[in-house]
């Protein structure tokens, strides 16, 4: 079947001292319209590299497409043309950063570039810009928009601002928006209405969501399913009640035990000891062995295969679900 924006068995490289890094190995995921895909993993782990894939802003050198394709109703974009691969990425994906200050320039009023991709890609005047800014500005909750038009970024706060970048990437209708790390930078308070806004506009709007986290209290509260990554694989997917109640792989079920029930939603994936390996050349073996209280044998030997465990909700790890939905937490 066709979707809407399709990741394909990505492969990323970054080259360096000690031989090319595996940063992504094989990556697949989907997104369509009318739902919110959450790739959740910890840092390192490649997810934003994806990301940075698709809108095009790869840093290459020293990053490398190694193999794979990111499919946009069903074209790969990564081999079409120029012009119509910055169309999809213009109108058709919008994307919003974790770091709202760099994406807005201090020197520039906030409406006017909230405005700007209107003027440049749409053409419109300066006075259709505005007040379709000052809307967009509304939409994305900014109290009093008209006067907020003419202000400067360091005049709103950490939140403010990042509804201002959301705002922008509304601006041409996207039918999928990106969030990165969309409240990482913000306070708990304002994590939560960030997530609330987007997951508002996702309903009001029916475009596909994919938000980019490590944060899986924000999973929990707004994706309908949920990819996790581990080492530039996704290691475990399907819907989020479904990876939530039942997980299918130790990691995911470590992440989960490492966070008292009641804490989830405040719940950070740094709660497990340890970090992902950065893996070089061709390397064997489970790349969770390290951290797995499940390891075995068979885990140095070779790396497991997304399998399907249940329908919809697949895992790569060479244990079955029962095994590991009966685990002991992950050692410390
Ligand atoms: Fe753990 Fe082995 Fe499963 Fe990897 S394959 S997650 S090391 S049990
Ligand atoms: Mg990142």
């Amino acid at each position: 079947t066709e979707h809407l924006l399709q990741v394909d068995d990505l492969r990323v490289d970054f080259d360096g001292e000690g031989g090319p890094a595996r940063v992504l190995r094989g990556v697949s995921w989907h997104v369509d319209r009318g739902e919110t895909l959450a790739i959740l993993g910890e840092s390192g782990s490649g997810k934003s590299v994806t990301a940075q894939v698709i809108m095009g802003i790869l840093a290459s050198p020293p990053a490398r497409i190694a193999g794979g394709a990111v499919r946009w109703e069903g074209r790969d974009l990564l081999t079409l043309p120029e012009a119509a691969r910055r169309e999809v990425r213009g109108e058709g994906i919008g994307m919003v950063f974790q770091d709202s200050l760099s994406a807005l320039n201090p020197v520039l009023k906030v409406g006017p570039q909230v405005g700007e991709t209107l003027r440049t890609r749409l053409g419109l005047s300066r006075r259709e810009a505005r007040t379709r800014a000052i809307e967009l500005m509304r939409q994305a909750r900014i109290p009093d928009p008209e006067r907020r038009f003419g202000q400067y970024p360091h005049q709103f706060s950490g939140g403010m601002r990042q509804r201002v970048v959301i705002a922008m990437a509304l601006a041409l209708s996207p039918q999928v928006l990106i969030a990165d790390e969309p409240t990482t930078a913000l306070d708990a308070t304002v994590q939560v209405q960030i997530l609330r806004l987007l997951q508002a506009l996702q309903q009001e709007s029916g475009m596909g969501l994919v938000l980019i986290t490590h944060d899986f209290g924000a999973v929990a509260s707004i994706a309908d399913r949920v990819a996790v990554m581990y080492a530039g694989r996704v290691v475990e997917t399907g819907a989020v009640r479904d990876v939530f109640r039942r997980p299918a792989h130790p990691y995911t079920k470590a992440l989960l035990d490492a966070v008292p029930r009641a804490d989830r939603r405040a719940g950070r994936l740094a709660a497990l000891p340890g970090q992902p390996p950065v893996l070089r050349g061709d390397s064997a073996g489970c790349p969770f062995r390290f951290r797995c209280s499940l390891a075995h044998d068979a885990c140095d030997e070779r790396e497991p295969v997304l399998s399907e465990h249940e329908r919809g909700h697949w895992s790569a790890c060479h244990l079955g679900k029962d095994v590991i939905s009966g685990a002991l937490p992950a050692r410390s």
